[in-house]
């Protein structure tokens, strides 16, 4: 075996034995270690290495433990973090088939199965990519040019100059990556029709503008603080009646469809024609991950295409004809890998779980005399304990103790601490270990 291999799995190990132990926030430790000149000469690899596990591991955030409820964040389940590892060794280019069968097959393969356990139509396409923002800015890519061509416009070869103007339609809690995404395409951050929604972050039905075949409707499963999905059944219903693009940001909210338990609150996502998630946040592979799935894959293509002569393009199935990279990991090994290991019905079980946490977390912090500000309807809990001095310090005082670690969010009007339960790792006793810390906070302050 090869010892420098061998040790860096030994170290991970360790690092991941000792995750339970350790506080969860942030810790700055030693990291000046990491400064000084670039040495002039060469280090063993081995003593590398244990540079960056003696001041690196310490210094981490201890997301990968069942303990962490910040952002909106995962662990890495066994099988994709093994996985990733090989992968790793593999160091294959995912961008064309000839430069590796096994990565393009893993990604067809990871997006086929993403698009069976959403329930989207079967001619979905789609690539891997970074995370939800760049999904968002492929699918958004796709729309621009389905929406175009059929004005007889080329915008892949022409830009946006003169080309007739494109309406976008997005909801209130918009996402901020979603803007993002918006001022990348060059669809503009503000220039928007924004739709009021309810008190749960969801789009008003009612309140939808009339749509026609230049407008992409931008719709969203999962809002970031409440985990509320916007109702897509009369939304798409009247974009489908205009001829408009519906694009859903679904970067955590869409796993609800893999639960039979939770498929309600995205009844009828399927009818989009694009759809943005993460990977590395509900399925639980590595950083960093996510998937862009588009109904129309040729609009996908026409968007993501590309050619040099020297591109030898001889495979099934191109991998950089689907996304904005050429050169990149092959995320369909992690991506893969989860899949495998846990099966339509562990998927369901891995959401739900999160999801039972969460109403666990509301019950024993709203009996503790807490406010649970949103409907706890996934794995999202909104909490205020009191006045937002009061919260802001009760906050302060849970991230200071390192039992657990949730961050601060404003919801309607008000300062909240935001749970998110995301992570494979969270057990019943890592909830109530957290629920204990959270209460001890309340009671000193
Ligand atoms: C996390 C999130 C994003 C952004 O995803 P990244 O993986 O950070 O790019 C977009 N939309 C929603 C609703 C999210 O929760």
């Amino acid at each position: 075996m090869n010892p420098l291999l061998e040790d860096a799995a030994a170290r991970a190990a360790r690092y991941l034995d000792g995750l339970d132990a350790r506080p969860v926030a942030p810790v700055p430790g030693n990291l000046a270690a990491f400064d000084g000149p670039l040495p002039e000469g060469e280090t063993p690899a081995a003593e590398v290495l244990a540079l960056l596990d003696r001041h690196g591991s310490p210094a981490t955030v201890a997301s990968a433990g069942g303990r962490y409820f910040g952002f909106v964040t995962g662990g890495s389940l066994p099988a994709a973090l093994a996985a990733n590892w090989l992968a790793s060794a593999w160091d294959q280019n995912s961008a064309l088939w000839v430069m590796s069968p096994v990565a393009s097959r893993l990604e067809a393969t990871t997006v086929r199965w993403l698009g069976e356990l959403f329930g989207l139509p079967a001619s979905v396409d789609g690539g891997l990519v970074t995370g939800t923002t760049m999904a968002n800015v492929a699918a958004l890519a796709a729309a621009r040019h389905a929406l175009l061509a059929r004005a007889a416009w080329d915008v892949e070869s022409r830009g946006l100059f003169g080309a007739p103007a494109l309406r976008v339609v997005v909801g209130a809690e918009a996402h901020a990556s979603l803007k993002k995404a918006l001022a990348l395409v060059g669809l503009g951050r503000d220039r928007v029709e924004v739709v009021v929604a309810d008190g749960q972050g969801r789009m008003l039905a009612e309140a939808l503008p009339p749509l026609d075949e230049r407008t992409i409707l931008c719709l969203q499963a999962g809002n970031v603080n409440s985990g509320a999905s916007d109702p897509f059944e009369p939304l798409i219903a009247a974009a489908r009646s205009g001829g408009a693009w519906v694009h859903v940001d679904g970067a955590f909210g869409l796993w609800a469809a893999a639960s039979p338990a939770h498929a309600d609150q995205v009844r009828g996502v399927g009818g989009a024609d694009s759809w943005a998630t993460d990977l590395h946040k509900w399925l639980n592979v590595p950083y960093d991950s996510g998937v862009v799935l588009v109904r129309d894959g040729a609009a996908l293509r026409a968007a993501m295409g590309g050619s040099a002569a020297y591109l030898i393009e001889v495979g099934p199935r191109e991998g950089m004809h689907h996304v904005p990279d050429s050169s990149r990991r092959a995320r369909g090994a992690d991506a893969w890998a989860a899949l495998r290991s846990l099966g339509r019905s562990g998927v369901a079980a891995l959401v739900e779980r999160c999801c039972r946490h969460a109403r666990r977390f509301a019950e024993r912090l709203e009996a503790a005399g807490a406010e649970i500000l949103n409907q706890v309807v996934l794995n999202q809990v909104v909490v205020a304990f009191g006045d937002d001095e009061r919260t802001a310090r009760v906050v302060e005082t849970v991230q200071r103790d390192g039992t657990c670690w949730a961050g601060t969010t404003r919801w309607q009007g008000r300062v909240a601490m935001r749970i998110s339960v995301s992570s494979w790792a969270t057990t019943e006793r890592d909830v109530e270990l957290s629920a204990d810390a959270i209460e001890r906070a309340m009671a000193s302050g």
